[in-house]
């Protein structure tokens, strides 16, 4: 029986340098493979055009390539994208593609679905299937480089980890990814323009700040009461908002790196003036400004985004302050491709 052929992106360069030498050829051969694999982001052995048939052969004796497939597209009103992506073993994540005047955000995934049970989002609903790969995770972003290319005439700017699945319980993956995504051998993107999206680990929290990491880190608050937190996020029971505070004020001592807050006013769950002044607190722990973004309906109206009073309420609360406060308006409702909405309808 033939033994299962291992991903070739799973060596590092230093590994695929060896095998070329255990192979009897030049470590340098091993420099053009992981050029091709990674900036070039080779499909198949077959276009490495630069490298002999022979070789070319044993690679494909001994590896395979599990690049991601765009199964479809879809494009919003608004210019926004949504890619379903297959993976090598058939299962399925999403990605979007967001324009603005300025940027070419994407919303990559992390996870097959999503271990947390976070009450509002779509996501939770199919549970978590597996992590992806840091190459499944570097196919989402090079797709939406070339379609950013291609259909606006300009590389991709930013990338967010908000897409399907909580990037802190893929941490390893994750930061591999965004190694590659920055490197010069990669995408050489400026780690400035990524941000990873959790929703509090705050033990993961805590080893990314050891670890001096670039990126921006956004946060997913939505209350700064831990009994209504729990009651809308319930894994906050295990990681209580004290503990997640604990390790953002480590966070910033650590990387003097601001941090994001997102919050979503909903009817009858936060939209009081109790809930906004809680939430004020919360920031004043730690640097921070607050995305407020608009609720994306998924269910059957159990959430419901406050009345635009509410949220007002919280901007001037929040402003008055001295806390940066942004109202997001949601992008890609049509093609549910909005925060939250991502769940392989299709
Ligand atoms: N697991 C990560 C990243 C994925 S969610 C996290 O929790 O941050 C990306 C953002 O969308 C989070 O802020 C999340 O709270 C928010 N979100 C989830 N469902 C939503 C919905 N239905 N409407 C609006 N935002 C939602």
């Amino acid at each position: 029986m033939e033994t299962k052929k291992k991903d070739i992106r799973a060596l590092t360069k230093e590994q695929l340098r060896q095998f070329f030498v255990e192979h009897g050829d030049k470590a340098f051969r091993g420099n053009q493979v992981y050029e091709w694999l990674w900036q070039k982001s080779a499909h198949t052995f077959d276009a490495m055009t630069n490298v002999s048939k022979e070789t070319r052969q044993m690679l494909e004796d001994n590896f395979v390539i599990n690049h991601i497939r765009v199964d479809q597209m879809q494009r919003s009103s608004d210019g926004t994208i949504k890619n379903a992506v297959r993976l090598h073993d058939g299962l399925v994540v999403e990605s979007v593609l967001i324009p603005t005047e300025t940027r070419t955000t994407a919303c990559v995934s992390s996870q097959v679905g999503c271990s947390l049970d976070c009450r509002f989002c779509a996501t939770a609903r199919m549970k978590r299937m597996r992590n992806l790969n840091p190459d499944e995770i570097y196919d989402q972003v090079v797709a939406i480089d070339n379609e950013s290319r291609l259909y606006f005439d300009r590389p991709l700017s930013n990338i967010v980890f908000m897409g399907m699945g909580e990037p802190l319980m893929n941490y390893n993956n994750v930061l591999k990814a965004i190694e590659m995504i920055t490197s010069p051998e990669g995408l050489g993107m400026s780690p400035r323009r990524i941000t990873v999206s959790t929703s509090g680990v705050p033990k993961m929290i805590k080893k990314m700040a050891d670890e001096e990491v670039k990126f921006r880190l956004a946060v997913s608050l939505h209350s700064a009461i831990d009994e209504v937190r729990t009651s809308i996020m319930p894994f906050n029971a295990t990681f209580p908002l004290k503990d997640l505070r604990e390790a953002l004020e480590y966070w910033y001592s650590k990387t003097k790196n601001r941090i994001t807050y997102e919050y979503v006013v909903w009817k009858g769950i936060n939209d009081t003036r109790e809930a906004a002044d809680a939430l004020v607190r919360f920031c004043k722990f730690a640097p921070s400004k607050v995305n407020l973004i608009e609720y994306n309906p998924i269910d059957d109206g159990e959430f419901q985004q406050a009345n635009a009073d509410a949220v007002e309420m919280y901007q001037n609360i929040l402003e008055s302050n001295g806390i940066t406060v942004t109202v997001r308006r949601s992008r890609g409702k049509d093609i549910d491709a909005a925060c939250g909405q991502l769940a392989n309808k299709s």
